[in-house]
């Protein structure tokens, strides 16, 4: 008998990546196909970004600076909080694992919608923590069913906000209700990789007065989804100070690389190419969103760079459908949205091929 990790470590349902594109042409004997799989930057990393990274490429030698000083500075400054509110991650999905290490503790749970970033349950799944499942309402949190759903043992409670894969945002309201009702002894983790995207529309909330005011609330973000730097693996976390304390020991100490740094700081002085991708992004969502429902899609209204449309078959086979046309999406099903696909918004080309390829091989006879 092999060697087996314990159980809570087995039940993991693994996270599912796609596959690299070349690898899915020389499969199907494709060529010029589109990846619209993972709610990249079709634009590209900012050219600022670019420039630092190969100035900086010489210096691979050195470890980096694990506390990413100037980083943190910077998005303190930007943020309005000090720089000891800041802790870098590995992408900001290793912060998510580094609360769930850090606060689960043996029988602790957190709370967690059915339909959010499936990041959260696997995290929680690998410290052998509980995760309390909460439905949404319709393809939205349900902030009131989650702060019911707290107990003496929840110690996170996680809200995407706008959340993955469904696109959907939660207003300041119900927001200030979730945390009004957060007990003491429990933290809420507001994961905003989305929110350069959702900023404008209506009701989008902001979240870091409520940090500054010493609210037990962590806000997660990204620098792989509008600064386009997904391959370089760097997120933040801005935190109250006892909770970066804490986080801060548990963090490898070089978690993040040193050009990931650089290219962060260049990447967040860059507000053409911030204002560009999210100008480009509004008009490709447009277009996808009204192409979709017009070819009789279900499209979920969404406030991201990508739309879960819902199509009258099973997901996989949509998903395989659309392959043979070189479109590769992202089938929904392992979210329990049996005919659900995820489209990213891709560049004003591959949107159309998105629109020509759901008409052919989905649209209904
Ligand atoms: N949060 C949400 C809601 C996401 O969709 C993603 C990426 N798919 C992440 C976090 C993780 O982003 P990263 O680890 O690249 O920062």
């Amino acid at each position: 008998m092999p060697l087996m990790p314990p159980d809570h470590i087995r039940q993991i349902r693994p996270y599912e990546p796609g596959k690299p594109v070349e690898e899915v042409e020389r499969e199907l004997g494709l060529s010029n196909t589109i990846k619209l799989a993972s709610n990249e930057n079709p634009l590209g990393p900012s050219p600022l970004a670019v420039k630092a990274l190969q100035r900086a490429i010489a210096t691979a030698n050195r470890y980096p600076d694990g506390g990413g000083y100037y980083l943190c500075h910077a998005l303190a400054e930007r943020n309005g909080v000090s720089a000891d509110q800041i802790v870098l991650g590995n992408g900001s999905t290793e912060l998510v694992e580094i609360l769930a290490r850090s606060y689960l503790g043996h029988d602790g749970n957190a709370v967690i919608s059915e339909q959010a970033f499936i990041m959260y349950q696997i995290a929680v799944q690998a410290v052998n923590g509980n995760a309390i499942m909460v439905p949404m309402k319709g393809r939205t949190h349900d902030l009131d069913a989650m702060a019911r759903a707290v107990n003496g043992k929840t110690r996170l409670i996680f809200v995407a906000n706008p959340n993955n894969p469904t696109g959907t945002s939660v207003g300041a309201a119900p927001l200030q209700r979730l945390l009004d009702a957060v007990p003491e002894g429990t933290l809420l983790v507001v994961d905003e990789a989305y929110r350069e995207y959702a900023e404008g529309f209506a009701d989008y909330p902001e979240t870091l007065p409520l940090v500054r005011q010493g609210a037990p609330l962590v806000v997660l973000r990204t620098f792989s989804k509008i600064y386009g730097l997904a391959g370089l693996r760097i997120g933040y976390a801005i935190a109250p100070q006892w909770v970066v304390r804490e986080v801060n020991k548990v963090r490898s100490p070089f978690n993040t690389n040193s050009l990931a740094q650089i290219a962060a700081l260049a990447a967040l002085k860059d507000r053409e190419h911030l204002e560009r991708s999210r100008q480009r992004n509004r008009e490709g969502l447009k277009v996808l969103q009204e192409g979709l429902s017009e070819l009789g899609f279900l499209v979920t209204p969404s406030v991201t760079n990508f739309v879960l449309v819902e199509v009258a078959q099973p997901a996989r086979a949509a998903f395989e459908r659309l392959l043979k046309l070189g479109v590769i999406v992202r089938p929904m099903d392992g979210y329990g949205i049996e005919q659900g696909l995820r489209v990213s918004v891709g560049t004003r080309e591959e949107n159309q091929r998105v629109l020509e390829a759901f008409d052919r091989a989905l649209k209904r006879p």
